[in-house]
């Protein structure tokens, strides 16, 4: 693949101990771009968009934040809100600064448990990009949609 110099310095940021200490590509060795294309692919396949997932997400972690003494129940889902020190910034090299956050959701239907945080919303919602596999914060749009719909 022909890349750019600016994909190429993404794709470098996203390895592992650049900016987060765990990396965004975890054991994915694919180009950030393929990782990219086969979860919009999945996504498109479920019949979801990336804005009704980042919705979702935003509407959850609000949820979440109203309750910082403990989990939260909303709908079938039980929320959890933990707040860390410090920020974040976004590997695209986007300005602006994120939340050191975790968002815990357990759906009470399935079972289905996962956790994201303000930089996987901004992720998912500006580049499409829900992390490689194996990465700390990766997460799998077919879970996702499982746990969160
Ligand atoms: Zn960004």
């Amino acid at each position: 693949m022909k890349q750019t110099t600016k994909e190429i310095q993404i794709q470098k940021r996203m390895q592992l101990g650049n900016i987060s200490a765990d990396g965004f590509l975890g054991k994915d060795k694919r180009h950030y771009l393929d990782i990219i294309a086969e979860d919009e692919n999945k996504i498109l396949e479920l019949d979801y968009t990336i804005d009704q997932i980042a919705d979702r997400l935003e509407e959850l972690t609000a949820e979440a934040f109203k309750s910082p003494e403990g989990p939260t129940n909303f709908g079938t889902l039980t929320l959890d809100y933990f707040s860390y020190r410090g920020k974040v910034t976004c590997p695209f090299a986007d300005p602006g600064v994120y939340a050191k956050a975790k968002v815990t959701a357990r759906n009470t239907e399935n079972d289905v448990q996962l956790c994201w945080t303000p930089l996987n919303i901004h992720l998912i919602r500006k580049h499409h990009f829900f992390e490689g596999k194996g990465a700390e914060f990766r997460l799998d749009p077919e879970q996702l949609i499982k746990c969160i719909f």
